[in-house]
């Protein structure tokens, strides 16, 4: 899978996705990611990306020109839907984490200042992607956590798929919604101690305290988790 991001901040991807298992899996090209500086799709010598909003009013606007030529480019090599990164899309969940997983790419478009001209939406027939509601500077935090929750369920980037199916949120017929309590040594610590059914070895009891668990985390109101 590819996922082709345009930024005006290009670096910020390399660190981001260098270390851990998304860094492993670009390694080993089970993923590609590439950051695109929306810079290198302007004409003029000062390589302007924004402008003053039409109508008044605070801060700057990304102009569309430069962000439509930047997907044009990238059309070529990368067929998946193109996301707009805005506070207002549509809110990122598993599921949706899930239903991108399925693509064979994703072209990834990072706002910043006061937004992006709405022509660029228009243009591209694009869908909109929120991490939550509350605003960020820019696109790119929010890029990476959307590039993060899909690259994770793209098989062979997790070692363990039994991982996945564990994780909290997870749609396979895993334990459970939430995860459970995880301790690893020492089992004990400063007095704290590890739950002894964790200690007993006896797994059909281990599976029965993991779900109750779970069932006793808090799950915030609105939130829709899968039956177990
Ligand atoms: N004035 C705009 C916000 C601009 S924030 C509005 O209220 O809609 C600048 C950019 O940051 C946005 O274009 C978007 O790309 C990004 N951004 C900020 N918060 C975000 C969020 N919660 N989810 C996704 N992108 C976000």
């Amino acid at each position: 899978m590819r996922f082709d991001v345009v930024t005006i901040f290009p670096a910020m991807f390399g660190p981001a996705f260098r270390q851990g298992v998304i860094g492993r899996a670009i390694e080993r090209g089970v993923i590609e990611l590439q950051a695109h500086d929306l810079r290198d799709h302007t004409h003029d010598k000062h390589r302007q990306v924004d402008d003053m909003p039409f109508g008044g009013g605070p801060g700057m606007v990304l102009k569309p020109e430069p962000v439509i030529e930047a997907v044009e480019s990238i059309r070529a090599n990368n067929p998946g839907p193109v996301i707009l990164m805005e506070p207002w899309g549509e809110r990122l969940d598993q599921r949706l984490a899930a239903e991108l997983a399925g693509e064979p790419g994703l072209v990834i478009i990072c706002g910043r200042y006061e937004g992006i001209d709405d022509r660029v939406r228009s243009a591209l027939q694009e869908c909109e992607v929120s991490i939550g509601d509350y605003a960020l500077s820019g696109g790119e935090i929010p890029a990476m956590v959307l590039i993060d929750a899909v690259a994770r369920l793209i098989p062979g980037v997790v070692g363990d798929p039994d991982s996945l199916a564990q994780d909290s949120f997870s749609e396979e017929p895993g334990e459970a919604a939430t995860g459970w309590p995880q301790f690893t040594r020492p089992a004990e610590y400063r007095g704290m101690t590890v739950p002894d059914v964790l200690l007993s070895g006896d797994h059909a009891r281990i599976k029965q305290w993991r779900r109750q668990q779970a069932a006793q985390r808090p799950v915030p109101h609105g939130r829709e988790l899968k039956k177990t």
